[in-house]
């Protein structure tokens, strides 16, 4: 596996690559990342008290994704994969 590289703007993880996010501005949770089995993962975030932010965080630079098929599934404040729809983020609001 190669190393963790993180790109986070006006936020914070509670772990090193998931579990809690946090605004920076507030520390209010901005959303919740259920797994640390992704290559790639990128959040944007509004928080309530206006902060904006970003999140970043990869395993594989050197490659190139490809959109997916199929979208994410929305069900309620949780996104879920469209294969097994197992709950992969919340986010707050
Ligand atoms: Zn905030």
């Amino acid at each position: 596996m190669t190393n963790l590289i993180k790109q986070i703007t006006n936020g914070r993880l509670l772990k090193n690559n998931g579990s809690w996010m946090y605004c920076s501005q507030c520390d209010k949770t901005v959303g919740y990342l259920c797994y640390s089995t992704y290559l790639q993962f990128e959040f944007n975030f509004k928080c309530n008290c206006g902060n904006v932010g970003n999140f970043q965080l990869s395993y594989a630079p050197e490659k190139t994704f490809v959109q997916g098929a199929a979208d994410l599934k929305q069900n309620k404040n949780r996104l879920c994969c469209p294969n097994d729809d197992s709950s992969l983020i919340f986010y707050c609001r």
